[in-house]
């Protein structure tokens, strides 16, 4: 190993790692994903929570392990279940490119699990942060993980910003080569819990006697939220919906179902029949929705009518799944 990049003694980083854990061992979240080591249900897990809070996470987790128990379902399901089962949690790519890992451990693997993180990158979806949590947590390899919450407390902890590549080493030289996959979760745990982006409980933190700068500018500034206004229409035959699926060729949510959209000057004058609210990444929609008659549509391409048991079973995008749960149950 080459020369330390952070500035405690080896006595100082064995006992943050002794604080660190004492304070998981005692204050960890008991999550589904927690309950034993199956690497499929921590892939699953990890998967799901890139780019998502854990509370978004948790029905989602349950419904997919109830449909998807193991690896060989999954990766004998078709892609359109794989994402209806996904509809609402977004970034739908996450889910496709599992569905094609899954093929590829049970296809070409005998349905083994890789072990080790090197092993884990070479699956489609799996990057440099999911393969070193899958195989530390589910394997015990000792490879560190750095996530928006790990970069966090060792910018904390350190008083200083470095790049991704020092923030990795360094993330490499506090773990803890004895329980890698419990130190791991307990550094994510503590910036999701404890060292948060806004307000740092600097006085519950474990991290506290280590710190360089607790608390103390730790606020970064946010960046402003894009609004949108966005119309949809809905037609009903019957308990039917009618429902449009967007280009296979679409950057968002390729080949996923929608209500049909409307432009807000076709609709002026008209009274709604619904208003919710809708957040995608870094824009809050402001949704319109107007029941069209039954007519008026219906025929144009990638549009079909779907009674409730259907549509419950298809890839619906998030907002879609919401206003059909508002307005046509
Ligand atoms: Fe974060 Fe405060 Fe703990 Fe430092 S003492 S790691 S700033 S919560």
């Amino acid at each position: 190993m080459g020369e330390r990049v952070i500035p405690l003694s080896p006595a100082q980083i064995r006992s943050f790692r002794r604080a660190l854990l004492s304070w998981y061992d005692q204050h960890r979240r008991e999550l589904p994903w927690r309950r034993d080591r199956d690497p499929y249900r921590i892939w699953v897990s990890e998967i799901m929570l890139q780019q998502t809070r854990v509370v978004a996470v948790l029905d989602h987790y349950a419904r997919f392990m109830q449909r998807f128990p193991t690896v060989q379902v999954l990766s004998a399901a078709r892609e359109n279940s794989v994402l209806a089962a996904w509809s609402g949690l977004g970034y739908y790519h996450r889910a496709r490119r599992m569905h094609q890992a899954a093929k590829v451990i049970v296809g070409e693997r005998g349905g083994v699990f890789p072990r080790s993180a090197k092993e884990w990158l070479d699956l489609p979806g799996i990057g440099r942060y999911t393969a070193a949590a899958i195989a530390s947590i589910a394997f015990d390899e000792a490879v560190a993980v750095v996530d928006g919450n790990v970069e966090r407390v060792l910018q904390r902890l350190f008083g200083d910003s470095t790049g991704m590549e020092a923030t990795w080493q360094r993330a490499e030289e506090v773990l803890d080569d004895e329980r890698p996959g419990d130190f791991n979760q307990a550094m994510m745990e503590l910036g999701a819990t404890v060292c948060m982006p806004r307000a740092p409980q600097c006085l519950i933190c474990p991290a506290n006697s280590f710190c360089r700068t607790r608390g103390v500018e730790a606020a970064k500034p946010q960046p402003a939220r894009k609004r949108r206004d966005v119309c949809y229409g809905l037609a009903r035959r019957g308990d039917s919906v009618l429902l449009t699926q967007r280009p296979p060729g679409s950057s968002l949510m390729a080949g996923m179902w929608e209500l049909p959209s409307l432009a807000p000057e076709a609709v002026n004058g008209h009274v709604p029949l619904l208003r919710v609210r809708h957040s995608i990444t870094d824009t809050d929609y402001r949704v319109t929705v107007y029941a069209i008659p039954e007519e008026s549509r219906g025929s144009g391409r990638g549009e079909r009518w779907f009674t409730p048991k259907q549509y419950e079973r298809l890839a619906l995008t998030g907002l879609a799944r919401k206003i059909l749960s508002k307005v046509a149950g």
